[in-house]
């Protein structure tokens, strides 16, 4: 009875041409359920914190979620989920039937941290911030994971389409959004996912509707090595890599489409009097543009072989030439929605309605993935403010997380359809 999903589908699918969207977000919102459910974001302000802090005391380095996703399964189950369960690969996932079990609306959030495992990890007070490594990215998302899920729950607000949660794994660095790609490698589920959020750190203005790709390499350099009076003239790994890190950075970067190539890390060589045996750079490429990408990759493995075969020359002494290989250590795809898209629509109608000033970026999130397969899908921050991410001093201020809250539940509301 009442509101049918139906008709909130209709007008929010028409705000393309009418300022109707506003309407339906307004509907939306007086329904007594959802009024519920907004209510309880502020009224339980101190759980969902309490959640955050807890969550982000659980160490979870990059490939070692288990502890946090355990814990994780047990609070969606707390919190009314249905179907929890783990897949293979470490998602923890639980689910909110509705009335159309054909078409599901996915939440999100990452599970994983930047830092490494023997990282002191403390959450302490400064002010009215709170301080420690992942407190923002990502347990603001995972603590709105659990409040969006237990604020349904409580306000017993029922949608058409099934909400499915997922906390997932490998967001971060080398993770490559492997929890991601696994979930919608998953021909069945992938068909039946209407649109995606994912809740990654706080700021409710920001919407990411556009997918940054990226691709990362590993070049490895090997020789024979040897000592540095008695066989100089051996070709030198270390140098082989500086050849071609010249050659590289010489490469033409445009900045429009703009485009990043950072060589971030380097290794190699055992002592100030040994010829090196082996060298290793690792660099990461990003664009707007996939073919900028391909160019870039194109140019650093011209790079690479010219640098080795420059060093095989200008080596005197006979002892095996260097060897090179180029490793892909991770690939992110790309993809942009169309500015019609219904899920940017439906985020600007909100926005509007709450007063937000919605600002579109481009960045590289758990949405690549259904982005870059054709789904509508979004990553949003959770609310509140944060700052000095990826650092241990990374901090969270809750002040304001309820709008944040609001906005992604009324989303979540008028994609999936309400039966009231
Ligand atoms: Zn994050």
């Amino acid at each position: 009875m009442g509101f049918s999903g139906v008709v909130f589908s209709l007008l929010v699918s028409m705000s393309a041409q009418l300022p109707a969207a506003e309407l339906s977000v307004e509907a939306v919102e007086k329904l007594p359920a959802v009024q519920r459910a907004t209510e309880f974001f502020v009224r339980e302000s101190e759980w969902i914190l309490q959640q955050q802090i807890r969550l982000t005391s659980i160490p979870a380095p990059p490939f070692h979620e288990e502890e946090r996703a355990r814990y994780l399964e047990e609070q969606f189950r707390a919190v009314g989920l249905e179907q929890v369960r783990r897949d293979g690969i470490g998602n923890v996932l639980g689910e909110r039937p509705g009335l159309d079990p054909d078409h599901l609306v996915l939440v999100s959030a990452h599970i994983d941290t930047v830092f490494p495992p023997q990282t002191e990890i403390e959450v302490r007070k400064e002010g009215d911030r709170w301080v420690g490594p992942g407190i923002a990215d990502n347990g603001a998302g995972l603590a709105a994971l659990l409040a969006l899920a237990r604020a349904l729950e409580e306000s017993r607000l029922h949608t058409e389409a099934t909400l499915l949660f997922v906390a997932n794994v490998g967001e971060e660095g080398e993770g490559n959004l492997r929890g991601m790609q696994a979930l919608f490698s998953d021909g069945a589920l992938r068909r039946r996912v209407r649109a995606a959020i994912a809740v990654d750190g706080s700021n409710a203005e920001r919407l990411t509707a556009k997918a940054l790709s990226s691709k990362r390499f590993e070049i490895i350099i090997r020789g024979p090595g040897g000592h540095s009076w008695a066989d100089f003239g051996l070709p030198n790994p270390i140098q082989a890599l500086a050849r071609a890190i010249t050659r590289m950075t010489a490469a033409p970067i445009p900045t429009q489409p703009r485009t990043a190539l950072n060589i971030g890390q380097i290794e190699g060589g055992t002592a100030v009097n040994a010829i090196p045996y082996q060298a290793s750079l690792k660099v990461d490429i990003r664009s707007e543009m996939e073919s900028e990408i391909e160019r870039l990759e194109s140019a650093l493995r011209t790079a690479v072989a010219e640098a080795v075969a420059e060093e095989n020359t200008w080596a005197r002494t006979p002892g095996g030439p260097l060897e090179a290989e180029v490793k892909v250590i991770g690939q992110r795809p790309g993809g942009e929605l169309p500015p019609t898209a219904r899920i940017i629509e439906v985020f600007r109608a909100v926005d509007n309605h709450l007063g937000i000033k919605t600002s579109i970026q481009r960045s590289s999130t758990d949405a690549n993935v259904p982005i870059s397969l054709g789904i509508e899908a979004v990553a949003v921050g959770g609310g509140g403010r944060s700052g000095a991410s990826h650092s241990l001093r990374e901090w969270y201020d809750p002040a304001g997380r309820e709008v944040g809250l609001k906005r992604i539940l009324l989303v979540l509301v008028v994609l999936a359809g309400v039966e009231e």
